[in-house]
């Protein structure tokens, strides 16, 4: 049984059935219809270049056809781990041989006055892009707490809209956790050259309203300012609460070892709630990212068809921004030296992070070659490449990795 219906329940389900499970496979996920894939939400979908239909994962046939069933508007509220059972919210109760929590994770709430108001929104599910596209088409002023991916990424879209878009971030740089501070600037360029007004240093301190509608906000440096519409993009939280109240190890979401199993060994925890052993940081850490839900719920799936193997999946991320593609390869965390190559210009460049000598992660702007080859690098271990061979004038990531394969 799955508990939870987005990008790693989905996997788990789908590759149980391609690596041959025959049992019965149940997914639990709390939004009503059919699985769907959450990226084109800030980009494409609020753009009106993609339809809902064609946000999800498969059509119905496949579910039925494969025999996955879905369990609908419906949540996981408790797991019995002594009968092996859980409770759902709509009073009934699931048995299970294994459970596999893909839980994901809830937006970052703002505890401030008039965060409640009509027009104040997150951007996580299909129902949350609705809810903005409706309102967006008459709005002029739009406000964005928080310079992260979801900020930036819906920035860019409503700047291109024609509204006038104001992003508060209170770090002094954009996707501070993300990328580095090379990468940082060149997307803080870019926004200000499409009308993007970014303030660092600065939050969201009050919203007004009138007639229970958003319609000015208060920044934490006391100034105000008009918003039709306010989109909050502050981080993410693991949903790691049932399996706390199971008893099950937490550690920044629900601890798992190198084969994704929670301190139960009939329940494995996976995608942005499961905080994992990572070889490549050496320590556990939580990813939020596509990627890392898809391998998690293909490691899962095999491991439960006798295929074991530790969890060692390259990471890597992307963002669309009008027209830069934002690819990263590897981790950052930790990186003391940064090379960048390519033409700064063009936005068209790769930024290599070190710490010492060590490869990191390759970040790369339009440069699609760049980031193939760094996750060819990484697959292959640590990648032999040093600051001083990635300053030279003519050093090529492509050639590199070709001749050092
Ligand atoms: P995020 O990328 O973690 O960014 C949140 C940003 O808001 C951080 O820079 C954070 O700074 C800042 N912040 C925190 N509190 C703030 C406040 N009170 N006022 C202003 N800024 C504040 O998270 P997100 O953009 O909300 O995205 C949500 C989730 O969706 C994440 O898991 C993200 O990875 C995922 N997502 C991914 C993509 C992608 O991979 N392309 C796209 C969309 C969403 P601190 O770091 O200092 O807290």
């Amino acid at each position: 049984m799955i508990a939870g219906a987005g990008q790693a329940g989905f996997q788990t389900a789908a590759s149980l059935r391609q690596d041959g499970f025959a049992g019965r496979i149940v997914m639990v996920g709390d939004e009503p219809g059919l699985p769907y894939q959450r990226p084109p939400l800030s980009k494409a979908y609020l753009m009106g270049k993609t339809t809902a239909e064609a946000l999800t994962f498969r059509p119905e046939k496949f579910f039925v056809d494969n025999r996955i069933e879905i369990v609908a508007q419906t949540r996981v509220t408790a797991i019995d781990r002594t009968n092996k059972r859980v409770a759902l919210s709509s009073g009934e109760t699931l048995d299970y041989d294994h459970l596999v929590l893909a839980l994901g994770a809830h937006n970052r709430a703002l505890p401030i006055r008039g965060a409640a108001l009509e027009g104040v929104f997150g951007l996580r599910t299909l129902a949350d892009a609705d809810a903005i596209g409706a309102m967006l088409a008459d709005a002029h002023e739009v406000v964005v707490a928080g310079a992260g991916f979801i900020g930036l990424e819906f920035g860019a879209v409503a700047s291109a809209l024609g509204k006038s878009v104001h992003v508060l971030e209170l770090a002094d740089r954009t996707m501070a956790r993300a990328i580095s501070p090379a990468m940082s600037q060149l997307f803080a360029a870019a926004h200000a050259s499409w009308g993007v007004n970014i303030d660092f240093g600065q939050g969201l301190a009050a919203l007004a309203g009138e007639r229970g509608r958003v319609c000015a906000v208060e920044t934490t440096d006391g100034r105000k300012r008009p918003a039709d519409v306010v989109v909050v993009g502050i981080g993410v939280l693991p949903n790691a609460a049932i399996a706390a109240e199971a008893g099950l190890d937490i550690d920044n979401g629900i601890k798992v070892d190198a084969e994704l199993l929670t301190s139960d060994p009939t329940i494995s925890a996976i995608g942005d709630c499961a905080s994992f052993p990572s070889p490549y940081t050496g320590s556990h850490i939580r990813l939020e990212s596509v990627q890392n839900a898809a391998d998690q719920g293909r490691a899962v799936a095999a491991r439960l068809m006798g295929r074991a193997a530790p969890y060692g999946a390259v990471p890597w991320f992307w963002s669309d921004q009008r027209d830069l593609k934002l690819q990263i390869a590897g981790l950052s965390i930790g990186a003391d030296t940064t090379i960048v190559v390519g033409n700064r210009d063009e936005r068209r460049l790769s930024v290599l992070c070190f710490r010492g000598d060590k490869l990191l992660a390759v970040e790369s702007v339009n440069r699609g070659a760049d980031h193939v080859a760094a996750r060819k690098m990484f697959a292959r271990g640590t990648p032999p490449l040093t600051p001083a061979e990635a300053s030279r004038p003519d050093f090529d990531l492509k050639a590199w990795e070709a001749a050092t394969r």
